[in-house]
């Protein structure tokens, strides 16, 4: 018989619940990571006990889900979730359960989960519950759904997502009868809440696999949420700096910066500007001017209606912008100087690896200038740093109460002064002392 070992207050949880009469089981990703040898992220616990009985048999609770049967038991500072068996009422809207339905067995609360590997039961009595062939699959290494797999997507559309974001996590194949409901589906996720596909959607980004991505827009999934993804697979770059179309360039990149929301997000979007922007010159060259700028503009567009937050959407946008900086220029300390202004000194080391993954993912024509400017654009920006120069107003030898001490009202005015001086200080580091940009100001009539 297949053991699993159970945390201690895991063990304690489901002995406690068995002594007052019920069943308890370790469910759904906890057993499924724990089969493969993973550490799972959390344990979730199913039971036959109603929430009200849970919460009458433990000291802390808290009612997380309490209307879908979800108690929250807390022991060590850790919370379990421990949820009465239970099955999902109708989907009427393809998108929310409308209702859940509370069931007396565990079989019956299995067969409404989405896949055979997250539709198994372990305890230390019963051992392993596996009704669907999960732990085949897990040996075979196949995402399949539970049941029919056509019926199974209709009550709820987020799961063909989720299909591709375990099988990216996990490496695995989708089964054939699960990927052609998958396909035929596909429409159905434009009922999906944005919130539900953004979250799917970025484990799939953060996975292992990120180039699981062309088998979303190859059955057709991204179409229904991120065309713009589409056009990018569809348009050819003739030009001797590439040798993919723009959207495999683009997967080859994701895949090249390391497993960071942000890094991976700005390679998903750096060159999402490249499909409007293209055209053909006279040697049949085509060129891409104006990108990066339309890119930004576009990127933060889409993470708007995709819902992600404004400090990542500022984050990914100020890299798309400045993904392609510094290639047709000679780098000099001072336009690294400005550059570190522009981008600000946290993000720079970022933008510098998806600079250096996205010339990785391109074709080997002047790769050896392009990675000499990268060496500069790191050597100026540690040095700037070592030498504590000064790269944003916070740096700058005067402060704004120091200007409206010489005689300077407050407003935009004064504001604006404070820039010019800082681009002056970028230009001269050795200038910023109070007493040169004080006699600046005067200079330029400011004061
Ligand atoms: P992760 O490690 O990413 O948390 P997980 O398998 O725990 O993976 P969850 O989204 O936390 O995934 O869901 C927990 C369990 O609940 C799943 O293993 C599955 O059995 C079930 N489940 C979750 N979402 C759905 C869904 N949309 N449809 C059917 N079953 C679901
Ligand atoms: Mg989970």
């Amino acid at each position: 018989m297949l053991k699993i070992s159970l945390p201690e207050d895991v063990k304690f949880i489901m002995k406690v619940i068995a002594q007052a009469g019920f069943e308890a089981y370790a469910v759904g990703g906890c057993v499924r990571d724990s089969i493969l040898g993973r550490e799972p992220e959390d344990w979730d616990i199913a039971t036959s006990a109603a929430p009200y009985q849970v919460k009458a048999l433990f000291h802390r609770t808290i009612d997380t889900g309490i209307r879908h049967g979800t108690v929250t038991v807390m022991l060590h500072r850790t919370g379990y979730e421990v949820t009465t068996y239970r099955i999902d009422g109708e989907y009427l809207d393809g998108r929310h359960p409308e209702s859940v339905r509370f069931v007396s067995s565990l079989e019956e609360d299995l067969r409404r989960r989405d896949f055979t590997i997250n539709a198994m039961a372990y305890n230390d009595s019963r051992g392993l519950v596996d009704l669907f062939g999960g732990r085949r699959d897990l040996e075979q290494g196949l995402v399949r759904c539970v049941g029919n797999a056509k019926d199974r997507f209709e009550e709820d559309a987020l799961r063909i997502l989720r299909a591709v974001r375990f099988s990216a996590q996990l490496g695995y194949q989708i089964h054939p009868f699960t990927r052609d409901a998958m396909r035929s589906l596909a429409p159905n996720l434009k009922k999906v809440s944005m919130e539900r596909i953004q979250m799917e959607f970025m484990k799939l980004l953060l996975s292992p696999h990120p180039e699981y991505l062309e088998q979303m827009y190859e059955l057709g999934l991204t179409a229904q949420f991120l065309p713009e993804f589409d056009v990018m697979m569809e348009t050819e770059q003739n030009n001797p700096h590439h040798c993919y179309t723009v959207g495999v360039h683009t997967v080859r990149v994701v895949q090249a910066v390391p497993g960071d929301r942000v890094l991976r997000l700005a390679a998903l979007f750096h060159d999402i500007g490249k499909p409007a922007c293209r055209w053909a010159g006279e040697d049949h060259v085509d060129h891409f001017a104006g990108h990066a700028q339309v890119g930004s503009d576009m990127t933060e567009q889409i993470m708007r209606r995709m819902k992600f937050d404004n400090d990542t959407i500022r984050q990914v946008c100020c890299l798309v912008l400045y993904h392609d900086m510094g290639n047709d220029v000679s780098i000099t300390p001072e336009f690294v100087r400005f550059l570190m202004r522009d981008v600000g000194v946290e993000l720079y080391p970022k933008l510098m690896v998806l600079k250096d993954a996205d010339v990785a993912a391109q074709s080997d024509y002047q790769a050896e200038e392009k990675r000499e400017n990268h060496r500069r654009l790191r050597q100026y920006y540690e040095e700037a740093l070592e030498r504590g120069y000064c790269i944003n107003l916070k740096g700058l030898a005067v402060k704004g109460r120091d200007l409206i001490d010489a005689g300077m009202q407050p407003g935009t005015q004064l504001g604006e002064a404070l820039e010019k001086l800082l681009d002056e200080v970028l230009s001269h580091p050795e200038w910023n002392e109070k007493r040169t940009l004080l006699g600046k100001l005067k200079e330029w009539g400011y004061l």
